[in-house]
Protein backbone atom coordinates (compact mmCIF):
# COMPACT_ATOMS: atom_id res chain seq x y z
CA UNK A 1 0.00 0.00 0.00
CA UNK A 2 1.18 3.54 -0.55
CA UNK A 3 2.07 5.54 2.09
CA UNK A 4 0.19 8.94 2.77
CA UNK A 5 3.86 10.68 1.99
CA UNK A 6 3.54 9.72 -1.58
CA UNK A 7 3.35 12.31 -3.72
CA UNK A 8 2.94 12.51 -7.56
CA UNK A 9 4.47 15.89 -8.29
CA UNK A 10 8.20 15.42 -9.85
CA UNK A 11 9.09 19.26 -10.61
CA UNK A 12 8.74 22.73 -11.38
CA UNK A 13 8.35 23.71 -15.37
CA UNK A 14 8.87 26.84 -17.23
CA UNK A 15 5.63 26.87 -19.65
CA UNK A 16 7.57 29.32 -22.04
CA UNK A 17 11.19 27.68 -22.77
CA UNK A 18 10.80 24.57 -20.62
CA UNK A 19 13.40 24.61 -17.90
CA UNK A 20 12.80 22.61 -15.25
CA UNK A 21 13.24 23.32 -11.06
CA UNK A 22 13.29 21.62 -8.05
CA UNK A 23 10.30 22.65 -6.13
CA UNK A 24 11.04 25.52 -4.19
CA UNK A 25 9.09 29.01 -3.49
CA UNK A 26 9.95 29.95 -7.08
CA UNK A 27 7.29 31.34 -9.63
CA UNK A 28 9.55 32.74 -12.76
CA UNK A 29 11.88 30.80 -14.37
CA UNK A 30 15.21 32.45 -14.24
CA UNK A 31 16.16 31.89 -18.19
CA UNK A 32 12.92 33.51 -19.79
CA UNK A 33 10.70 34.79 -17.09
CA UNK A 34 7.88 32.20 -17.86
CA UNK A 35 5.73 31.53 -15.63
CA UNK A 36 6.63 28.00 -13.17
CA UNK A 37 4.21 25.32 -13.34
CA UNK A 38 3.68 22.15 -11.10
CA UNK A 39 4.72 19.03 -13.38
CA UNK A 40 3.15 15.48 -12.34
CA UNK A 41 4.04 12.07 -12.99
CA UNK A 42 0.75 10.61 -14.28
CA UNK A 43 1.67 7.19 -15.27
CA UNK A 44 1.95 6.85 -11.79
CA UNK A 45 -1.22 8.85 -10.54
CA UNK A 46 -3.32 6.71 -13.00
CA UNK A 47 -2.53 3.60 -10.97
CA UNK A 48 -3.04 5.22 -7.74
CA UNK A 49 -6.08 6.61 -7.77
CA UNK A 50 -9.90 5.84 -8.52
CA UNK A 51 -13.68 7.00 -8.40
CA UNK A 52 -14.27 5.04 -5.52
CA UNK A 53 -11.20 5.46 -3.44
CA UNK A 54 -11.72 9.67 -3.95
CA UNK A 55 -15.30 8.65 -3.40
CA UNK A 56 -14.88 6.97 0.10
CA UNK A 57 -12.83 10.41 1.28
CA UNK A 58 -13.75 13.16 3.34
CA UNK A 59 -16.39 15.71 1.13
CA UNK A 60 -13.59 18.53 1.04
CA UNK A 61 -10.56 19.26 -1.77
CA UNK A 62 -8.56 17.54 -1.01
CA UNK A 63 -10.11 14.25 -1.99
CA UNK A 64 -8.68 15.15 -4.95
CA UNK A 65 -4.94 14.90 -3.17
CA UNK A 66 -2.98 12.92 -5.46
CA UNK A 67 -3.85 15.60 -7.88
CA UNK A 68 -2.36 18.52 -5.90
CA UNK A 69 1.01 19.56 -5.15
CA UNK A 70 1.10 18.72 -1.72
CA UNK A 71 3.41 16.04 0.49
CA UNK A 72 1.77 13.81 3.14
CA UNK A 73 -1.20 14.78 5.09
CA UNK A 74 -3.00 17.76 3.94
CA UNK A 75 -3.28 20.44 7.44
CA UNK A 76 -5.01 23.58 5.86
CA UNK A 77 -8.49 24.12 4.24
CA UNK A 78 -9.87 20.84 5.95
CA UNK A 79 -13.67 22.12 5.40
CA UNK A 80 -12.70 23.96 1.82
CA UNK A 81 -14.42 22.88 -1.08
CA UNK A 82 -17.14 20.41 -2.31
CA UNK A 83 -19.16 23.19 -2.98
CA UNK A 84 -22.90 22.30 -4.01
CA UNK A 85 -23.39 21.75 -7.80
CA UNK A 86 -26.84 23.14 -7.94
CA UNK A 87 -29.46 22.07 -10.26
CA UNK A 88 -31.25 25.70 -11.15
CA UNK A 89 -34.50 24.08 -12.59
CA UNK A 90 -36.22 27.35 -12.11
CA UNK A 91 -33.45 29.44 -13.34
CA UNK A 92 -33.41 27.23 -16.67
CA UNK A 93 -36.81 27.97 -17.36
CA UNK A 94 -36.01 31.52 -17.48
CA UNK A 95 -32.97 30.82 -19.99
CA UNK A 96 -34.56 27.87 -22.05
CA UNK A 97 -32.31 25.75 -20.86
CA UNK A 98 -33.17 21.95 -19.70
CA UNK A 99 -29.67 20.78 -17.69
CA UNK A 100 -28.60 24.28 -15.78
CA UNK A 101 -26.06 24.40 -12.72
CA UNK A 102 -25.01 26.57 -10.76
CA UNK A 103 -21.36 25.47 -9.17
CA UNK A 104 -22.04 27.63 -5.67
CA UNK A 105 -18.72 28.62 -4.13
CA UNK A 106 -21.29 30.96 -2.09
CA UNK A 107 -20.75 28.78 0.15
CA UNK A 108 -16.79 27.56 0.41
CA UNK A 109 -15.97 27.03 4.07
CA UNK A 110 -14.51 29.17 5.57
CA UNK A 111 -14.82 33.07 3.79
CA UNK A 112 -17.34 32.28 0.99
CA UNK A 113 -15.58 32.49 -2.35
CA UNK A 114 -13.66 29.94 -4.55
CA UNK A 115 -10.62 31.79 -2.90
CA UNK A 116 -10.60 29.36 -0.09
CA UNK A 117 -9.27 26.65 -2.83
CA UNK A 118 -6.18 28.27 -3.85
CA UNK A 119 -5.00 29.41 -0.67
CA UNK A 120 -5.64 26.32 1.12
CA UNK A 121 -3.21 24.47 -1.13
CA UNK A 122 -0.96 27.93 -0.94
CA UNK A 123 -0.95 28.04 2.63
CA UNK A 124 -0.01 24.10 2.81
CA UNK A 125 2.82 24.35 0.72
CA UNK A 126 3.69 28.03 2.67
CA UNK A 127 3.60 25.40 5.66
CA UNK A 128 6.24 22.63 4.28
CA UNK A 129 8.50 25.44 2.90
CA UNK A 130 8.79 26.47 6.54
CA UNK A 131 7.39 30.08 6.29
CA UNK A 132 6.54 31.85 9.17
CA UNK A 133 4.80 35.16 7.10
CA UNK A 134 2.20 34.77 4.35
CA UNK A 135 0.76 37.63 2.44
CA UNK A 136 -1.70 38.60 -0.55
CA UNK A 137 -2.13 40.68 -3.07
CA UNK A 138 -5.93 40.98 -3.58
CA UNK A 139 -9.22 42.33 -4.58
CA UNK A 140 -10.78 41.52 -1.65
CA UNK A 141 -11.69 37.41 -1.97
CA UNK A 142 -8.04 36.35 -1.48
CA UNK A 143 -7.56 38.59 1.71
CA UNK A 144 -10.07 37.42 3.75
CA UNK A 145 -9.45 33.71 2.30
CA UNK A 146 -5.44 34.32 3.16
CA UNK A 147 -6.52 35.98 6.40
CA UNK A 148 -8.83 33.14 8.07
CA UNK A 149 -6.36 30.36 6.45
CA UNK A 150 -3.54 31.95 7.87
CA UNK A 151 -5.17 32.14 11.23
CA UNK A 152 -6.30 28.85 11.69
CA UNK A 153 -2.45 28.01 10.36
CA UNK A 154 -1.05 30.34 13.20
CA UNK A 155 0.68 32.36 10.64
CA UNK A 156 1.70 36.08 10.68
CA UNK A 157 -0.57 37.64 7.60
CA UNK A 158 -0.11 40.79 5.82
CA UNK A 159 -2.55 41.92 3.23
CA UNK A 160 -2.49 44.16 0.24
CA UNK A 161 -5.22 45.44 -1.30
CA UNK A 162 -5.80 48.70 -3.92
CA UNK A 163 -8.31 51.31 -2.00
CA UNK A 164 -11.35 51.51 -2.76
CA UNK A 165 -12.50 47.55 -1.85
CA UNK A 166 -16.19 46.94 -0.39
CA UNK A 167 -15.88 47.82 3.38
CA UNK A 168 -16.77 43.55 4.04
CA UNK A 169 -13.75 42.70 2.59
CA UNK A 170 -11.57 44.99 4.79
CA UNK A 171 -13.41 44.01 7.95
CA UNK A 172 -13.18 40.39 6.60
CA UNK A 173 -9.72 40.27 6.86
CA UNK A 174 -8.81 42.55 9.81
CA UNK A 175 -11.30 40.88 11.44
CA UNK A 176 -8.69 37.24 11.83
CA UNK A 177 -6.14 39.24 12.93
CA UNK A 178 -4.05 40.22 9.90
CA UNK A 179 -2.12 43.65 9.05
CA UNK A 180 -4.46 45.00 6.30
CA UNK A 181 -2.53 47.95 4.04
CA UNK A 182 -4.37 49.39 1.18
CA UNK A 183 -2.47 51.11 -1.78
CA UNK A 184 -3.43 54.30 -3.45
CA UNK A 185 -4.28 52.59 -6.88
CA UNK A 186 -5.70 49.31 -8.60
CA UNK A 187 -4.97 45.78 -8.43
CA UNK A 188 -2.08 45.85 -10.71
CA UNK A 189 -0.62 48.78 -8.76
CA UNK A 190 -0.42 46.61 -5.72
CA UNK A 191 0.30 43.53 -7.47
CA UNK A 192 3.57 44.98 -8.80
CA UNK A 193 4.11 46.54 -5.21
CA UNK A 194 3.90 43.61 -3.45
CA UNK A 195 6.55 41.20 -6.08
CA UNK A 196 8.91 43.91 -4.52
CA UNK A 197 7.86 43.08 -0.92
CA UNK A 198 7.86 39.27 -1.61
CA UNK A 199 11.97 39.77 -3.07
CA UNK A 200 13.14 41.95 -0.17
CA UNK A 201 10.86 40.12 3.20
CA UNK A 202 10.85 36.84 1.81
CA UNK A 203 7.22 36.82 3.29
CA UNK A 204 5.00 33.81 1.21
CA UNK A 205 2.55 35.67 -1.39
CA UNK A 206 0.30 32.80 -1.54
CA UNK A 207 -0.26 34.47 -5.41
CA UNK A 208 3.48 35.53 -6.44
CA UNK A 209 6.54 33.35 -5.18
CA UNK A 210 3.58 30.43 -4.81
CA UNK A 211 1.48 30.96 -7.13
CA UNK A 212 2.07 27.48 -9.17
CA UNK A 213 1.45 25.79 -6.17
CA UNK A 214 -1.75 28.15 -5.86
CA UNK A 215 -3.17 27.93 -9.02
CA UNK A 216 -3.28 24.20 -8.77
CA UNK A 217 -5.59 24.68 -6.01
CA UNK A 218 -8.33 25.82 -8.61
CA UNK A 219 -8.20 22.69 -10.23
CA UNK A 220 -10.74 21.82 -7.48
CA UNK A 221 -13.34 23.61 -9.08
CA UNK A 222 -13.56 21.62 -11.89
CA UNK A 223 -13.04 18.33 -10.66
CA UNK A 224 -15.91 18.61 -8.05
CA UNK A 225 -18.18 19.47 -11.61
CA UNK A 226 -17.30 16.38 -13.19
CA UNK A 227 -17.53 14.29 -10.08
CA UNK A 228 -21.14 16.05 -9.14
CA UNK A 229 -22.18 15.37 -12.51
CA UNK A 230 -21.70 11.51 -12.02
CA UNK A 231 -17.76 11.56 -13.51
CA UNK A 232 -18.36 13.59 -16.42
CA UNK A 233 -18.41 16.88 -17.89
CA UNK A 234 -20.99 19.35 -18.90
CA UNK A 235 -21.30 20.52 -22.42
CA UNK A 236 -20.58 24.27 -21.35
CA UNK A 237 -19.09 25.89 -18.30
CA UNK A 238 -19.06 29.67 -18.07
CA UNK A 239 -16.26 30.96 -15.77
CA UNK A 240 -15.04 34.36 -14.69
CA UNK A 241 -12.03 36.16 -15.22
CA UNK A 242 -9.68 37.97 -13.23
CA UNK A 243 -6.09 37.56 -13.19
CA UNK A 244 -6.96 34.12 -15.33
CA UNK A 245 -6.18 31.74 -12.90
CA UNK A 246 -9.83 29.66 -12.31
CA UNK A 247 -10.52 29.37 -16.20
CA UNK A 248 -6.99 27.91 -17.43
CA UNK A 249 -6.95 25.83 -14.32
CA UNK A 250 -10.77 24.18 -15.42
CA UNK A 251 -9.49 23.54 -18.17
CA UNK A 252 -6.65 21.92 -17.30
CA UNK A 253 -8.49 19.93 -14.51
CA UNK A 254 -10.82 18.16 -17.04
CA UNK A 255 -7.83 17.10 -19.38
CA UNK A 256 -6.20 15.83 -16.11
CA UNK A 257 -9.08 13.42 -15.50
CA UNK A 258 -8.87 11.99 -18.95
CA UNK A 259 -5.47 11.45 -18.60
CA UNK A 260 -5.91 9.53 -15.26
CA UNK A 261 -8.70 7.77 -16.32
CA UNK A 262 -11.23 8.97 -14.10
CA UNK A 263 -13.64 10.53 -16.87
CA UNK A 264 -14.10 9.16 -20.76
CA UNK A 265 -14.57 12.29 -22.90
CA UNK A 266 -12.76 15.82 -21.95
CA UNK A 267 -14.76 17.46 -24.67
CA UNK A 268 -16.24 20.83 -22.43
CA UNK A 269 -16.77 24.17 -24.10
CA UNK A 270 -15.46 26.37 -21.60
CA UNK A 271 -15.97 30.05 -22.00
CA UNK A 272 -14.55 33.27 -20.24
CA UNK A 273 -16.83 36.44 -18.67
CA UNK A 274 -15.80 39.92 -17.70
CA UNK A 275 -17.11 42.37 -16.25
CA UNK A 276 -17.26 45.42 -19.72
CA UNK A 277 -15.55 47.71 -17.09
CA UNK A 278 -12.52 44.91 -17.24
CA UNK A 279 -12.41 43.09 -20.17
CA UNK A 280 -8.88 43.05 -21.88
CA UNK A 281 -8.90 39.51 -22.47
CA UNK A 282 -12.51 39.73 -23.99
CA UNK A 283 -11.43 42.54 -26.04
CA UNK A 284 -8.11 40.49 -27.62
CA UNK A 285 -10.66 36.88 -27.71
CA UNK A 286 -13.18 39.15 -30.03
CA UNK A 287 -10.54 41.14 -32.09
CA UNK A 288 -8.88 37.20 -32.37
CA UNK A 289 -5.24 38.37 -31.04
CA UNK A 290 -3.18 36.89 -28.94
CA UNK A 291 -2.37 40.27 -27.45
CA UNK A 292 -3.83 41.72 -24.43
CA UNK A 293 -3.76 45.29 -23.67
CA UNK A 294 -4.04 46.49 -20.49
CA UNK A 295 -7.31 48.57 -19.13
CA UNK A 296 -8.23 51.09 -16.44
CA UNK A 297 -11.14 48.72 -14.73
CA UNK A 298 -13.93 50.71 -13.98
CA UNK A 299 -16.64 48.30 -12.46
CA UNK A 300 -18.82 47.31 -9.61
CA UNK A 301 -17.30 43.72 -10.12
CA UNK A 302 -14.39 44.82 -8.12
CA UNK A 303 -13.58 40.87 -7.16
CA UNK A 304 -12.68 40.36 -10.60
CA UNK A 305 -11.61 43.89 -11.53
CA UNK A 306 -7.69 43.34 -12.82
CA UNK A 307 -6.78 45.92 -16.01
CA UNK A 308 -3.76 43.56 -16.51
CA UNK A 309 -4.12 39.41 -16.13
CA UNK A 310 -0.77 37.91 -15.17
CA UNK A 311 -2.09 34.71 -17.14
CA UNK A 312 -4.49 36.36 -19.77
CA UNK A 313 -3.04 34.62 -21.79
CA UNK A 314 -3.79 31.07 -20.97
CA UNK A 315 -7.27 32.61 -20.63
CA UNK A 316 -7.64 32.97 -24.60
CA UNK A 317 -5.69 29.44 -25.14
CA UNK A 318 -8.13 27.51 -22.88
CA UNK A 319 -10.48 29.21 -24.09
CA UNK A 320 -10.13 28.81 -27.88
CA UNK A 321 -8.73 25.12 -27.59
CA UNK A 322 -12.33 24.11 -25.90
CA UNK A 323 -14.22 25.76 -29.05
CA UNK A 324 -16.00 28.02 -26.08
CA UNK A 325 -16.18 31.95 -26.04
CA UNK A 326 -16.29 35.02 -23.68
CA UNK A 327 -18.62 37.54 -23.71
CA UNK A 328 -18.68 41.02 -21.12
CA UNK A 329 -21.74 42.11 -18.85
CA UNK A 330 -22.42 45.75 -18.24
CA UNK A 331 -22.86 46.67 -14.61
CA UNK A 332 -26.72 46.98 -15.08
CA UNK A 333 -26.85 43.58 -16.88
CA UNK A 334 -24.16 42.15 -13.74
CA UNK A 335 -26.90 44.02 -11.02
CA UNK A 336 -30.13 42.33 -12.91
CA UNK A 337 -28.37 38.64 -12.98
CA UNK A 338 -27.48 38.80 -9.35
CA UNK A 339 -31.45 39.43 -8.53
CA UNK A 340 -32.39 37.32 -11.18
CA UNK A 341 -30.15 33.69 -9.25
CA UNK A 342 -31.56 34.97 -5.99
CA UNK A 343 -35.14 35.37 -7.25
CA UNK A 344 -35.03 32.08 -9.02
CA UNK A 345 -32.80 29.93 -7.08
CA UNK A 346 -32.27 31.30 -3.46
CA UNK A 347 -28.58 31.90 -4.33
CA UNK A 348 -26.59 35.44 -3.39
CA UNK A 349 -23.63 36.02 -5.89
CA UNK A 350 -21.30 38.94 -5.85
CA UNK A 351 -20.96 40.70 -9.18
CA UNK A 352 -18.48 37.74 -10.64
CA UNK A 353 -21.95 35.80 -10.12
CA UNK A 354 -23.81 38.11 -11.93
CA UNK A 355 -21.35 38.28 -14.38
CA UNK A 356 -21.22 34.88 -15.75
CA UNK A 357 -24.63 34.44 -15.58
CA UNK A 358 -25.58 37.63 -17.48
CA UNK A 359 -22.85 36.25 -20.16
CA UNK A 360 -24.56 32.89 -19.96
CA UNK A 361 -27.57 34.38 -21.18
CA UNK A 362 -25.61 35.94 -24.09
CA UNK A 363 -24.44 33.01 -25.27
CA UNK A 364 -27.92 31.42 -25.33
CA UNK A 365 -29.38 34.05 -27.04
CA UNK A 366 -26.43 33.69 -29.72
CA UNK A 367 -26.82 30.27 -30.00
CA UNK A 368 -23.42 29.29 -28.83
CA UNK A 369 -25.59 27.01 -26.04
CA UNK A 370 -28.18 25.15 -27.45
CA UNK A 371 -31.62 24.63 -25.21
CA UNK A 372 -31.09 20.37 -24.73
CA UNK A 373 -27.27 21.30 -23.19
CA UNK A 374 -25.91 20.85 -19.98
CA UNK A 375 -24.69 24.09 -18.96
CA UNK A 376 -22.52 24.95 -15.79
CA UNK A 377 -22.51 28.58 -14.54
CA UNK A 378 -19.36 29.24 -12.43
CA UNK A 379 -20.59 31.30 -9.34
CA UNK A 380 -17.33 32.04 -7.54
CA UNK A 381 -18.50 34.65 -4.45
CA UNK A 382 -20.76 35.20 -1.97
CA UNK A 383 -23.39 38.44 -2.55
CA UNK A 384 -23.16 39.49 1.47
CA UNK A 385 -19.41 40.46 1.22
CA UNK A 386 -20.79 42.98 -1.23
CA UNK A 387 -24.00 44.75 -0.37
CA UNK A 388 -23.02 47.88 -1.52
CA UNK A 389 -23.45 46.62 -5.45
CA UNK A 390 -26.80 45.55 -4.98
CA UNK A 391 -28.33 47.68 -2.31
CA UNK A 392 -29.26 50.59 -3.59
CA UNK A 393 -31.90 49.15 -6.40
CA UNK A 394 -33.62 47.17 -3.87
CA UNK A 395 -36.98 49.07 -2.53
CA UNK A 396 -36.73 49.92 1.13
CA UNK A 397 -38.84 47.84 3.59
CA UNK A 398 -41.86 48.77 4.88
CA UNK A 399 -42.16 50.40 8.28
CA UNK A 400 -45.42 49.73 10.82
CA UNK A 401 -45.90 50.21 14.14
CA UNK A 402 -46.71 47.07 16.02
CA UNK A 403 -50.53 47.23 15.72
CA UNK A 404 -52.56 44.77 13.67
CA UNK A 405 -55.04 47.16 12.06
CA UNK A 406 -51.40 49.57 11.00
CA UNK A 407 -51.10 45.46 8.94
CA UNK A 408 -54.33 45.56 7.90
CA UNK A 409 -54.30 48.79 6.25
CA UNK A 410 -50.90 48.26 4.26
CA UNK A 411 -52.34 45.07 3.53
CA UNK A 412 -55.40 46.84 2.14
CA UNK A 413 -53.30 49.54 0.35
CA UNK A 414 -50.70 47.06 -1.65
CA UNK A 415 -53.67 44.90 -2.38
CA UNK A 416 -53.38 45.58 -6.27
CA UNK A 417 -50.55 47.36 -6.70
CA UNK A 418 -47.61 46.81 -8.48
CA UNK A 419 -45.80 45.04 -5.60
CA UNK A 420 -48.50 43.40 -3.48
CA UNK A 421 -47.77 41.22 -0.75
CA UNK A 422 -47.11 37.70 -0.95
CA UNK A 423 -50.08 36.33 -0.31
CA UNK A 424 -52.37 38.91 -1.80
CA UNK A 425 -54.78 37.26 -4.18
C1 LIG B 1 -10.52 35.81 -7.72
C2 LIG B 1 -11.88 35.60 -8.14
C3 LIG B 1 -12.21 35.00 -9.37
C4 LIG B 1 -11.25 34.46 -10.38
O1 LIG B 1 -10.17 35.18 -10.71
P1 LIG B 1 -8.94 34.59 -11.52
O2 LIG B 1 -7.84 35.49 -11.07
O3 LIG B 1 -9.25 34.74 -12.97
O4 LIG B 1 -8.75 33.20 -11.10
C5 LIG B 1 -13.53 34.79 -9.65
N1 LIG B 1 -14.51 35.15 -8.81
C6 LIG B 1 -14.25 35.72 -7.63
C7 LIG B 1 -15.39 36.06 -6.76
C8 LIG B 1 -12.93 35.96 -7.24
O5 LIG B 1 -12.71 36.51 -6.04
Amino acid sequence: MRTQEETFVTDLKCRECGQTYPLSPLHVCEMCFGPLEVIYDYARMRRAVSRSLIEARPRNLWRYRELLPVAGEPQVGPHSGFTPLVKAARLGAELGLKELYIKDDTVNHPTLSYKDRVVSVAISKAREFGFKTVSCASTGNLATAVAAHAARAGLNCVIFMPEGVEAGKIVGSTLYGASVITIRGNYDDVNRLCSEIADKYGWAFVNINLRPYYTEGAKTYGFEVAEQLGWRLPDHIVIPTAGGTILPKVAKAFKELKEVGLIDDSACKVHSAQAAGSAPVINALHKGTDLITPVKPDTIAKSIAIGNPADGFYVLRAVRESGGWGEVASDPEIIEAINLLARCEGIFAEPAGGTTLAVAMKLVAQRRIDPHETVVVAVTGNGYKTLEAVAQGLPQPYVIEARLKDFDALFERLNGTARPLAGAA
